[in-house]
């Protein structure tokens, strides 16, 4: 098989997005899958569906539209503010999107009414994180406007929280959305259907609180794929966290120095590197580079210590490992290479409808992983 290539454990995948909704819904959420980490991968999406969730979110318009064209049928919502030069392709390919600016909004009415389409469109708010929302005081007069807009339908309210400033979704930010709520239905006498919390990273508000007020829907990725709360990147009760796998494979092994010999100036991304005199090591490097992953987030399930990468070349100290030129190295990907990893042309992605990783290994795996595992090295 070829390398470097991602395994991708469809069936994985499915039951966390089945187990999640499941969950959630017992609390009374809906929830929108979100698949730009996977760059809207229809293999993933129909994945997705299986789970019994009906709704699709991605931040970007090219992967609904390659979604659309390979047939998968949903709800698709736009995660991100439509930009205004895409507006008519944002009323095509989304029934729904997520919006703070009154001036996309009336582009997206004059869209949506020309072509006698009904977009619906959800006012993001601003909690705390400070990434995209109107500010709570600012909500009145946009709100005033929104709802007389032709063609388009305000249908909810939602905030983003942990994902620009870390900002945690507490039980108080989560009460302050539900008065927006609260508050707009009662000016406006609207109702409003969707209230949309927020990501992955509201599950613990979600567990720990009896009461949910009028939070009812979230917009969920990363805890479907990897299987993980972005909080702390624990595993989550019941999950597979290891749904995807990268492998590369060993292209040269040798036993050379610690430290690099001679004079040391920038390396190939102007940083000046620092290293440790070790001695002699075994050294491995792999047909892999920061073009295709991002070093600090993949984990080697190999007790092998990650020195750097440079483009093309991952280097790695593989002493006390016994390899061979040829051997494939596998690795856990977190958020960050997962989607670098999707968005690499030079890795073969593998759908796996059926995964081959069965459960012995697994657990033998997650057993090395857990007691091997440090953080990479990378070169800064
Ligand atoms: C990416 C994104 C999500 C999904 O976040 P996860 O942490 O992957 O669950 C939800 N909402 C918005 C607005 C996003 O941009």
């Amino acid at each position: 098989m070829t390398a470097p290539r991602l395994e991708i454990a469809l069936d994985k995948i499915e039951h966390n997005a089945r187990t999640l909704r499941k969950w959630y819904a017992g609390k009374g959420i809906q929830l929108t899958a979100v698949t730009k980490g996977v760059c809207g991968a229809p293999q993933v999406a129909r994945a997705l569906l299986r789970s019994g969730i009906n709704s699709l979110g991605d931040s970007r318009l090219a992967n609904i539209r390659a979604m659309r064209q390979a047939g998968v049928r949903a709800e698709f919502m736009l995660v991100r503010s439509p930009m205004l030069s895409q507006v008519a392709d944002a009323v095509e390919l989304a029934d729904i999107s997520l919006n703070s600016e009154i001036v996309v909004l009336r582009a997206l009415s004059e869209c949506a009414a020309g072509r006698g389409k009904r977009h619906r469109v959800i006012l993001m708010v601003e909690l705390g994180d400070l990434r995209e929302g109107v500010l709570p005081q600012d909500v009145d007069p946009i709100v005033a406007e929104t709802v007389n807009l032709p063609g388009i339908d305000l249908v909810g309210v939602g905030t983003n929280l942990a994902c620009f400033g870390g900002v945690r979704p507490t039980d108080d930010k989560m009460q302050q959305l539900s008065a927006i709520a609260g508050h707009i239905e009662g000016t406006w006498g609207c109702s409003l259907q969707i209230i949309s919390g927020g990501n992955s990273s509201n599950y613990q508000w979600t567990a720990l609180m009896p009461d949910m007020g009028r939070i009812n829907h979230l917009r969920i990725g990363e805890s479907i794929l990897l299987g993980c709360d972005p909080l702390t990147r624990q595993p989550l009760p019941g999950l597979y966290t290891d749904a995807f796998t990268l492998i590369g494979e060993v292209i040269e092994l040798k036993t050379k120095p610690s430290r690099p010999d001679g004079t040391i100036a920038q390396d190939a991304f102007g940083h000046v590197p620092h290293f440790v005199d070790k001695g002699n090591i075994r050294r491995a490097i792999l047909a892999l580079g920061r073009q295709d992953i991002d070093v600090s987030t993949v984990k080697p399930c190999l007790q092998v210590d990650i020195l750097g990468a440079s483009s093309d070349h991952l280097l790695l100290d593989a002493t006390g490992v016994s390899l061979e030129v040829g051997d494939e190295i596998r690795f856990d990907l977190a958020y960050g290479a997962l989607l670098r990893t999707m968005t690499s042309p030079y890795i073969v992605k593998e759908y796996q409808l059926q995964s081959n990783i069965h459960k012995q290994y697994r657990h033998h795996r997650q057993r090395v992983l857990e007691s091997t595992f440090r953080p990479a090295t990378a070169r800064h």
